[in-house]
């Protein structure tokens, strides 16, 4: 029976993985990923070779049954996703769920690291003993009742945002009346920024400086 390693991978910088990840890519069968070019830039750097294959969210419930087949010849499976952490807010979940539930012999191992959510949390200087992590707000259906969920939340509750919706998000968290959030950028990278304080500082932030309005953003709103 094979054995299926979700790995992280960085979230900017590449020399953010670990010594088992590097291990574990040079040592499995197949890497699973869900763009493969973005993986293939991190395999040139670390000079491992191995056959790719995509998996991502419109393909991972398609594949599961041939990760699956895969895995009942004996390989030794990868799955990665483009960055950080496969499963949070990206590919991963369904094709472990489909693995235990078709596969429960097999064995699927975490290979730990870098994750936007962790890193994030981990330079807030908030107390984050208890939080709520909501990963991207819908952006249609069901984010008037998101949002609300996050204002009325009683802990600190993370998000995830892309640059097109942040001056947005800021501008309806502004509406509800939030008070003070934290917002850490390009996290890892040349770039890396974290802002904190009154929300409509932080949001007067991003306007006086629109060249900031780039990037990866994590936002922490304070309950
Ligand atoms: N699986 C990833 C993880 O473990 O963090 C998250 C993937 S999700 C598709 C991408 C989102 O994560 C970005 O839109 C951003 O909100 C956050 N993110 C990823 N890399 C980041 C970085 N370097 N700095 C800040 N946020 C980042």
């Amino acid at each position: 029976m094979g054995t299926l390693s979700v790995v992280a991978t960085p979230i900017g910088n590449l020399e953010d993985i670990t010594l088992r990840a590097l291990r574990t890519l040079k040592e499995c069968d197949v890497i699973y990923a869900e763009d493969t070019r973005v993986i293939a830039k991190l395999l040139a750097r670390y000079e491992i070779k191995k056959p790719l294959q995509r998996l991502d969210a419109a393909t991972e419930l398609k594949k599961a049954s041939e990760v699956i087949a895969r895995l009942e010849a004996g390989e030794h499976i990868a799955l990665v996703s483009d960055a950080g952490t496969p499963g949070i807010s990206d590919p991963g979940t369904q094709l472990v769920a489909q693995v235990r539930a078709h596969l429960p012999e097999a064995k699927i191992e975490t290979i730990p690291g870098a994750s936007a959510l962790t890193a994030a949390l981990s330079i807030a200087g908030m107390d984050m003993g208890s939080f709520t992590f909501f990963g991207f707000l819908p952006h249609k259906k069901g984010r008037q009742t998101a949002l609300k969920k996050v204002a009325t939340s009683e802990i600190p509750v993370v998000l995830y945002e892309s640059p097109h919706r942040i001056v947005k998000l800021l501008k309806e968290l502004e509406s509800l009346q939030i008070s003070r959030v934290t917002i850490a950028r390009e996290l890892t990278k040349i770039h890396e920024e974290v802002v904190a304080g009154a929300l409509s500082d932080v949001a007067e932030h991003f306007s006086a400086h629109p060249e900031t309005v780039r990037g990866e953003f994590v936002v922490i709103v304070a309950p």
